[in-house]
Order: C-alpha cells, then structure tokens, then sequence
C-alpha cells in the first residue's frame, strides 16, 4: 500500500523541499499538492517547483486543482468567477449562485488549461477532488439535460429524474477531464475521490476507462459516524475499485479533529488499511495546521498520523 499526503505548498523552494523531505522521511510515496487557482496566478513557484523538487526526493507529485471554481474539494476562492459571471451557477429561479457550474465550456476550458501547464512541469497525476452534486439549471445543464435524452424543462424534471442527471453530471466531469489529461500523455495517472455522500454516483465514475485511481472519504468526525462506518466505507469503495480494475485510493481525516481524540486517526488508519486498499492518503499536512480547517491540536493529530504511518510500514 502507497502512503500520500495533502500538502498545502510553499511558494518557496526551500520551504517546499524542507516539508517535501520530512513527508518522504516519514514513509510517504506521493504527495498531492493542492493547486488553487491563486496559486496559479500569484504563487507559481509552489505550482512550478513541486515536481522536480518532489521527484529529486523520490517522491510521486499530484496535481490537485484545489476548490477550484468554488465547486469542487478545497479553499475556495475563485478568478474565474470574478472574471467570468456566466460560468456561475442558475438556480432554479433564474438568479445566480457563485460556484461554478461544471457543465460550463469556460469552466472545463480553464481546468484543461491548468492541467496543460502542470503537464508541462511535470506532475505525475491529477486528482479531481470531490465532484458533487450541483443543483444548476443553466442553458448547458439544460442542452446536456437534453442530450441525454431528458424531457422538457430540466427545472420541472421529476425528483428521480434530477438526481440521475446530477449524478452522471459528476461522472461526465471525471471522465471528460481525465480523458483530456490522457490525450496529454496516456502515461499521466487520473484520480478522483467521490465523498460517502455522493455514493449514488461511485459506480458510473468507478466505471471512467480514463480513470485510473478511485477511492472516497469516510471523514467519520465531521459527519458524525463511527469506525464500523469508516470501514463500510471503505469496503465498498475498495471493492468497487476491484471490480472496474482501479487502483483504490482512500482518505484518513487529520483535519478539524476536536482536541483529545487523536488516538482516532490512528484507529481508522488501521481500519481502511485493514480493507487492502493501494493507497492510503491523509488530508492534511501537520494536522491542517494554519489553515482554516486544522485540528484543534495540530501538533498531537500530526504525531497521531506519523504514529499511523510508522504503525503501517511495520
Ligand atoms: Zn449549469
């Protein structure tokens, strides 16, 4: 089994190989980098140094477009939104709601671009964080609505209807993204992770042939479950990975873990390990520290995790 990490970045070099090096010191094989569009516009040395830093370490180097069109998984703030109303999301009546709308041309049209430039620097694999339902009724959901053989208006679709389209509007997404990165380089690894609470949409993206890599969340703390959740969670995404041939990739939370119950990473880390998946990621570096969802008490959940991975490599 791979160990990953989310890492927030640096805009330094230095300050990237020192984290980088600490997280390859610590067992890790991959590391995702969360890429905001920020840091494509302001940062670019965090977005450009990652890879050949990562790689000198050893380590593989993901491309995450973090929160990206305030849509998908991460810190959401968004250029394209300010610079691009029409990519907002319709409501049902007619008034616009700032998150991007991934039927959108413009909004797909900016992801490729910034998969281009993270090709061109090297990135080994991109990870669609968290595609989830919308609840847009723009012209594109419309003409997609109906090119999928929807009848009528898509804001008075019957209930069943609506969710299906939803659905495979996020497999739409991950199959259109990764087969663009393939068309890059076939080479290049694709990933998603589809939360527990968009499970009616796991199967039709486990299904993606431009997929690689499938894998969910079972954040227990946040959603308020147990460790008997984490592992169903995580048995029916690894078994679904299984049988479309995917590589299974799962999350353990070190993120807004209240303060005393650290021991529960490492527990769950055993738990999702336990289901045999090929990768085990944790969101985040040093327990969130320093961002707005960190643990409580960053520094014992970071040693939770580290305990975790020491636990794994045996
Ligand atoms: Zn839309």
């Amino acid at each position: 089994m791979k160990l990953g990490m989310a890492y927030y970045g640096a805009h330094l070099p230095e300050h990237l190989r020192t984290d980088l090096a600490a997280l390859r010191a610590m067992g890790c094989d991959e590391v995702l980098v969360t890429l905001a569009e920020n840091d494509f516009h302001i940062f670019p040395g965090k977005v450009r140094s990652a890879p050949a830093i990562g790689h000198d370490l050893g380590l593989r180097i993901v491309a995450n477009l973090w929160g990206f069109a305030c849509a998908f998984g991460g810190g959401r703030v968004s250029r394209l939104l300010t610079d691009n109303l029409d990519v907002w999301q319709v409501r049902r009546d007619g008034t616009r709601k700032g998150e991007g709308c991934m039927n959108h041309p413009a909004l797909r049209r900016r992801a490729e671009e910034m998969v281009e430039e993270c090709a061109r620097l090297g990135y080994d694999a991109y990870f669609w964080d968290e595609p989830t339902v919308q609840d847009c009724y723009c012209e594109h959901c419309q003409a997609r609505y109906a090119a999928a053989g929807g009848r009528g208006d898509l804001r008075r679709a019957a209930a069943g209807d609506l969710d299906a389209f939803r659905q495979a509007s996020i497999a739409a997404y991950v199959a259109d993204m990764s087969a663009f990165v393939k068309r890059l380089d076939a080479r290049l690894e694709t990933a998603t992770c589809v939360m527990p609470t968009d499970a009616a949409a796991w199967e039709a993206t486990a299904a993606i042939a431009a997929l690689d890599t499938f894998g969910t969340d079972p954040y227990w703390e946040c959603l308020g479950q147990d460790m008997a959740w984490v592992r169903e969670k995580t048995r029916a995404a690894v078994e679904l990975s299984r049988r479309y041939g995917k590589r299974s990739l799962m999350w353990l939370q070190a993120w807004r873990i209240p303060a005393g119950r650290e021991r529960e990473i490492e527990e769950a880390a055993q738990i999702i390990a336990a289901e045999g998946p090929d990768a085990l990621y944790t969101w985040g570096f040093r327990g969130s520290e320093g961002t707005n969802e960190a643990c409580e008490d960053p520094a014992a959940a970071w040693a939770a995790v580290i305990r975790a991975y020491q636990a794994l490599r045996g």
